[in-house]
């Protein structure tokens, strides 16, 4: 990327979350990450150039160096940081300004500072070629997997209802969302297909921020404040209709819509439970067993027709449910534990640098936090491994997969002659079509140590509001 070839017309609006905006280069598989920050602070940038080259440097740092390690390599793509011309982002902010969801405009993208994240288009795969269908891509954000086991849970519910399905009542009743999703984190990282499928079909339903679906590097598919969401649902089945629809299957249009989607969430559960081929695969991830159910889930446990499998351990899903779960005191058990540090860094502020509070985010920094002594000897070393494992955690609770699907060569098939019968065979069988697929996981920014008292004041406030309106009754 050349700086003084940069310019804004190249550069399209792809979509942001609350703390960056994304643009894609309209010709080249790339896209540039920029930060944002509160509107208020708009006419005073609250760091310098160097700093947010810092930041976004250990962005890269943890990505590489402390995430890989835990997620998988394979699914990791950490980009790098590239200046630009101050020029050039004034007038790409000003272009994508309007294209931007009214609801995210609280923040701006940052003009001041000419740093940004640049990373491999994950919509656009290049294995993809022209003259075949257009790539899906599905992009799902999880959230968190478990209930918490920890002893230091104070209340209850905790240990019943999920953290998402709690969020869910507390958003709905601060106006975030009009209406509750009934997706449940714990249904989808179950490894049982009955309560996957069930997990996406509500994620569908209700995408709010935890489900996409981009068609030739489009989105075409997310949560629209305002929208009529059925209109929204016939228009997803409308693009998904080639993909899934073969043979002579078009009986009629209700039963054929119920077709699609179905096949469409079959095909993501297959990828979700698949193991890539890496070692490990068959065995089976049983940790999460136990009190593996949310209480506010409206999935049926009768229905269970086959017993859980749990996930297969190399499976995306059971990585991103591993490095979650290095919370395990819960914030109510980690905070007296920040505030230890706290109190040390007050009275020593430079071994601020020593623990790498703020990184450098390199092999050191997660050796530490892989070879944490289990009991607490009262050290500061301890507080902060344990520090740094949560925010670990949080980053794995708040990180997407990316899920993209290419159609498979059919004229290639036709020419070993199998593809006629394979595809009776599939219509027979009701098997969804092929597609070669890739799975990749994204945003992993790491949560910044002084973030941790926030957590736990929002945790109160969800709990709480969860006992005294929702909970229960709902
Ligand atoms: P969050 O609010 O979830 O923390 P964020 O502000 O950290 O989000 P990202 O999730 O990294 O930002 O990016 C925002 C969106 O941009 C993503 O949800 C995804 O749709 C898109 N996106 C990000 N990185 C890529 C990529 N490498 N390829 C394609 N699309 C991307
Ligand atoms: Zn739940
Ligand atoms: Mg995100
Ligand atoms: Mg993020």
């Amino acid at each position: 990327m050349e700086p003084d070839k940069m310019d804004e017309n190249d550069w399209k609006y792809h979509g942001e979350g609350n703390k960056s905006l994304v643009v894609s280069h309209v010709l080249l598989p790339k896209v540039l990450r920029l930060l944002k920050y509160p509107a208020e602070d708009s006419e005073n940038p609250p760091q310098t150039t160097k700093q947010a080259f810092r930041q976004i440097q250990n962005i890269v740092d943890f990505s590489s160096n402390v995430m890989s390690s835990l997620l998988g390599d394979k699914f990791i793509h950490s980009g790098e940081v590239v200046k630009l011309p101050l020029e050039f982002v004034r007038q790409l902010s000003i272009k994508v300004q309007h294209q931007r969801p009214a609801w995210r405009c609280d923040k701006v993208m940052d003009i001041y500072s000419g740093c940004a994240l640049c990373l491999p288009n994950l919509t656009s795969p290049a294995l993809h070629q022209p003259s075949h269908a257009a790539p899906l891509c599905i992009e799902i954000k999880p959230k968190c997997g478990f209930l918490p086991s920890s002893k230091h849970v104070s209340k209850d519910i905790k240990t019943k209802v999920c953290r998402f399905c709690m969020h869910q009542h507390y958003k709905v009743a601060n106006g975030k969302w009009k209406r509750r999703s009934l997706y449940c984190p714990l249904d989808l990282f179950s490894g049982n297909r009955q309560r996957m499928h069930f997990a996406i079909r509500h994620l569908i339903e209700e995408p709010q921020n935890n489900f996409k679906i981009f068609k030739d590097a489009q989105c075409i598919y997310s949560s629209k404040e305002g929208a009529d969401d059925s209109l929204d649902l016939t228009s997803l089945l409308h693009h998904l209709r080639p993909y899934f629809l073969y043979g002579n299957a078009r009986i009629n249009s209700h039963m054929t819509n119920k077709v699609v989607l179905n096949d469409f969430i079959q095909v993501l559960v297959n990828i979700l439970l698949s193991t890539g081929g890496g070692d490990g695969g068959v065995v089976m991830d049983r940790r999460g067993e136990g009190r593996s159910f949310c209480d506010a889930s409206p999935f049926n446990r009768e229905r269970i027709q086959h017993g859980s499998q749990g996930l297969p351990t190399s499976s995306v899903l059971s990585r991103i449910l591993q490095t979650q779960m290095l919370d395990s005191l819960d914030i109510e058990g980690l905070f007296p534990l920040y505030h230890r540090v706290e109190q040390h860094l007050l009275d020593f502020p430079k071994e601020r640098c020593r623990l790498q509070i703020d990184g450098p985010y390199n092999e050191a920094f997660l050796q530490k936090l892989q070879k944490c002594p289990t009991e607490d000897d009262g050290s500061v070393d301890y507080a902060v491994t344990r520090v740094h494992q949560y925010r670990v955690a949080m980053t794995a609770k708040d990180c997407s997969i990316m899920i993209t699907l290419v159609p498979s060569d059919e004229e290639e098939e036709d020419k070993d002659g199998l593809s006629t019968q394979k595809r009776i065979r599939d219509f027979l069988l009701s098997r969804p079509p092929a597609f070669s697929y890739s799975v990749s996981i994204l945003d992993l920014d790491p949560k910044p140590f002084d973030s941790i008292p926030r957590q736990l004041r929002l945790d109160q406030k969800i709990v709480s509001g969860y006992l005294r309106t929702g909970g229960g009754s709902a």
